[in-house]
């Protein structure tokens, strides 16, 4: 499989890459190593040492849970491989601590949270945790691990996807081209009375489908059988390159273990 490095934006985290000679199979083998394999930090659990607020304490932890955190996969193991055999230490768990009481009605948001290593923390401040009245408290003390996307969606550092690449072909003269530039304006340009393609929505508009039927197959769209255009949307807690290159030798690692196990297995 070829990669080709094709956008980034910094605003939403998305980022598009090209996957040349390959199939939907290795494709795929890709997204799911991704979003099922490669490890990041959250809450698992929760202890609250004060919780007046309206929400119960279950429904605080999930929240917290749900808090993409900062992940520093050099300093952390997984507990299940970490050397303290899953009881926790601080090469496998990491302990934030929350304390709030309102003076006036107010939000306790993920800025909040103490964490004891600067490293570790959330990716997003200000994401709401629960709305405090006057007087109510909150106090607790949450314990963050590693873990996988396939055991929970918190785990999961990034939402990806991948489509067959496609070109766009048009047959003739299209009718009414200033018209179709104005409703479909991320898809074309009307420049000096010619509609142009902005090569930009052959990557990732979902409206080409809608555009072939709009004018009657005089715009044609055709897929790449063996190119696709990936895309990775990191929740935060790694970087995009980190998640791919985390992906690819998880797999060859399965890829290892198989060959061992095969190599081991009488004939
Ligand atoms: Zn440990």
């Amino acid at each position: 499989m070829d990669i080709k490095f094709l956008k980034h934006d910094k605003g939403t985290n998305r980022t598009l890459f090209l996957c040349k000679d390959t199939n939907a199979v290795m494709v795929n083998m890709l997204r799911r190593s991704i979003l099922q394999e490669v490890p990041t930090m959250a809450i698992e659990d929760v202890e609250f040492v004060k919780n007046s607020s309206p929400l119960y304490d279950e429904v605080i932890a999930l929240r917290l849970g749900l808090i993409p955190l900062k992940t520093d996969l050099k300093s952390y193991v997984l507990p299940s491989e970490c050397t303290c055999k899953g009881e926790g230490c601080n090469k496998c768990q990491l302990k934030l601590t929350l304390k709030a009481k309102a003076k006036g009605d107010t939000i306790v948001y993920a800025s909040q949270l103490k964490s004891k290593d600067p490293k570790v923390v959330p990716v997003y401040e200000n994401m709401p945790i629960v709305k405090l009245l006057k007087g109510q408290e909150l106090e607790l003390e949450a314990t963050a691990v590693l873990g996988k996307g396939k055991e929970h969606m918190k785990w999961a550092p990034a939402l990806a996807w991948y489509r067959h690449a496609q070109d766009v072909h048009t047959k003739g003269k299209i009718p009414e081209g200033e018209k179709l530039a104005k409703m479909y304006p991320k898809l074309f340009s009307w420049k000096k009375g010619k509609l142009e393609i902005n090569e930009d929505s052959l990557l990732e508009s979902p409206q080409w489908a809608e555009v072939v039927e709009v004018t009657d197959g005089a715009v044609q769209v055709t897929e790449h059988k063996d190119q696709f255009v990936f895309l990775l949307e990191s929740w935060g807690q790694l970087k995009s390159r980190e998640i791919v290159v985390r992906a690819m030798e998880i797999f060859e690692g399965k890829l290892d273990a198989l060959e061992t196990a095969l190599k081991e297995t009488p004939e």
